[in-house]
């Protein structure tokens, strides 16, 4: 079996070889790594270039927590550099949970000013988008729509279905993480969501809180997210594996 774990911030982790090796020990082969601000992304360049003995794939973005105005061209300089080392730009995209953000006005305008220029990115270097999205459904698709990319992912999706059905006539994708263990809301959006347009992922280091007692989670657990997905979709499991590890290099454009 492989798998991969197509969203994980390794630079928030410190024991990166030690997470590597249980990832490896767990058969997950693919890693895609996400920077989140200026200096994150600087990390995960650096984790990428150090890394040489497991296959981590890079993407550079401005995730739209109190996104740093006087940041966004040097994390567009850096985006432009890598252009042709990165799989995809993200994480970015729109969240109306945060505080400033509630409601509109410039907490808003900001993320969606980022938001903007890192669609014009990924459609100026032909690349994925790696999309996340709280309380900001709609703004978040509409704004992809009108980008015309193609390859969209919404990472941990857990917004309302009938966006969810939006998303998925755009041919786009979404992904599922551990918190599909226990959340009804990325459990409704997995069994509505065809086998071949989810992906699976961590989002290391986050700290999930099922039922049988809380972890902060690494990229080894893909494989609770892959288990609990089998389960509830009824297809076995090693399929599954194969199936989501396909679409995943498919979507990111990587040969293997
Ligand atoms: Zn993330």
């Amino acid at each position: 079996m492989k798998l991969f774990d197509t969203h994980a911030h390794l630079n928030q982790i410190d024991d990166i070889d030690g997470v590597l090796r249980r990832a490896r020990e767990a058969e997950v082969d693919k890693i895609l790594i996400a920077g989140l601000d200026l200096d994150s992304n600087r990390e995960v360049i650096k984790i990428y270039n150090s890394i040489k003995n497991f296959n981590l794939y890079l993407a550079l973005g401005i995730h739209p927590y109190r996104p740093q105005k006087d940041t966004f061209k040097e994390v567009y300089a850096l985006i432009e550099e890598h252009k042709d080392t990165i799989v995809a730009i993200g994480e970015t995209g729109l969240d109306y949970t945060y505080k400033e953000a509630r409601e509109e006005g410039p907490g808003r305008d900001l993320q969606k000013e980022a938001f903007k220029s890192q669609l014009a990115l990924a459609q100026k270097f032909d690349k994925p988008v790696i999309v996340h999205s709280r309380e900001a459904w709609n703004d978040c698709f509409e704004m992809v729509k009108e980008s015309h990319l193609s390859k969209v992912l919404f990472h941990w999706y857990t917004g309302p279905l009938d966006i969810l059905e939006s998303i998925l006539s755009k041919g786009y994708y979404i992904s599922v993480s551990p918190a599909i263990e226990y959340s009804k809301q990325a459990q409704e959006a997995a069994l509505r969501a065809p086998n071949d347009r989810i992906l699976l992922e961590t989002d290391s280091p986050v700290r999930y809180r099922p039922p049988s007692g809380s972890y902060i989670c690494e990229p080894k657990d893909v494989i609770k997210t892959l288990e609990k997905l089998s389960e509830l979709k009824k297809i076995d499991k090693e399929e599954l594996a194969k199936i989501t590890y396909i679409s995943s290099c498919s979507f990111f454009n990587i040969t293997d």
